[in-house]
């Protein structure tokens, strides 16, 4: 269709090139328009520097008022009543979700997370997403007006130079931007950590006894030159890693050339978000374990043997 205008809005800036390349694939060529609204604090330029968008939203909110996602909804919903938009696209990150979810709430609009594809189509926005666990492709029209779209983005997709200068329109604060005082900042152990990007993963799941013996797997990955990977009991119920290191639907998605899947029996939320890997090896003492089905190559025994002996082989020990 033509003439329509999509909004983008993420807090996360690598997010966006990826998201305007995705508006204007929607829109198409010609007389529609692809707007922007990102987090700024008034003193740069921030999303102005980014090709792609037509005109710039920045929502000036102060850096403790970002922290909260009710007062970035309510910013964003400013941006979106200036805007007009066919339809409003967000990252679905667990930020970007909630935002979704928010400004959905807010404006009693259709909202859809967990995006696979979308259409600008006439009765609606035609929207693919993943059900029955990622095992299969659900199909969708959102009806009404100003829909919300959470979008899964691929790959980071490189931000190219604006060839001509967007309209930037300042959005001032909402009432209470003030209500949250940021007291501290402390930056998250495994802050850094982009899974999605690793070559090579050996994955933990609860065939793990306990914490401690995390050390057993991080040698192994270190002799292989891997990141450490694990399954949700490890992330969300143990706490033994943090979530960048969760995979599967709920987690991360990852397509490394080689996952090693250690003391994981292959539930499909976990597979969802592994199966791309190009080569899977699984380490499970139980002969029947589900994974083994989705591996290339199988080790049938104890991980606190196999694991170790691993290391001493690619050690040359
Ligand atoms: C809505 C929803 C979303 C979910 N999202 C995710 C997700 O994103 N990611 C995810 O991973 N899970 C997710 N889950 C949970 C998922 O269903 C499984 O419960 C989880 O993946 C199992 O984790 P696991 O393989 O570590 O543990 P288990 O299923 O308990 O498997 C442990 C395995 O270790 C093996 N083992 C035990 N001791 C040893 C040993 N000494 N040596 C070798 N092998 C050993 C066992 O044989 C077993 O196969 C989700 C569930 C729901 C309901």
């Amino acid at each position: 269709m033509s003439g329509e205008t999509v909004l983008v809005f993420s807090e996360e800036a690598e997010a966006i090139p990826g998201l305007l390349a995705a508006a204007r694939a929607a829109v198409g060529p010609g007389p529609g328009r692809v707007e922007l609204a990102v987090l700024a604090d008034g003193g740069g330029p921030a999303g102005s520097a980014v090709g792609g968008a037509d005109r710039v939203y920045r929502l000036l909110l102060p850096e403790n008022a970002r922290h909260d996602p009710e007062l970035v909804a309510v910013a964003l919903r400013r941006a979106q009543e200036a805007a007009n938009p066919r339809l409003t696209l967000v990252a679905s990150t667990k930020r970007g979700r909630e935002t979704a979810a928010r400004l959905a709430g807010a404006t009693d609009s259709a909202v859809s997370t967990g995006v696979a594809s979308f259409a600008l189509e006439p009765e609606g926005v035609r929207i693919r997403r993943e059900v029955l666990s990622g095992n299969a492709l659900g199909e969708e029209v959102l009806l009404g007006p100003r829909p919300i779209v959470a979008v899964m983005l691929g790959a980071p997709v490189p931000a190219v130079p604006p060839t001509t200068p967007p309209e930037i329109i300042d959005v001032p604060p909402p009432e209470g931007a003030g209500r949250i005082a940021l007291v501290e900042r402390t930056v998250k152990p495994a802050g850094g950590l982009r899974i999605e990007a690793a070559e090579r993963i050996v994955s933990v799941g609860r065939g793990l006894r306990k914490k401690e013996d995390l050390s057993l797997i991080e040698e192994l990955a270190r002799a292989m030159g891997a990141v450490v990977g694990c399954t949700r009991p490890i992330a969300a119920e143990a706490g033994w890693l943090s979530d960048d290191h969760w995979i599967g639907l709920t987690g991360h998605r990852v397509k490394p050339r080689l996952y090693v899947a250690v003391g994981i029996s292959g539930a499909v939320q976990h597979l969802v978000g592994m199966r791309e890997s190009t080569v899977v090896v699984a380490i499970n003492k139980d002969p029947n374990a589900p994974i083994f089905a989705q591996s290339d190559f199988t080790v049938t025994g104890d991980l606190y043997t196999v694991v170790p002996a691993l290391v001493r082989a690619l050690s040359g020990a």
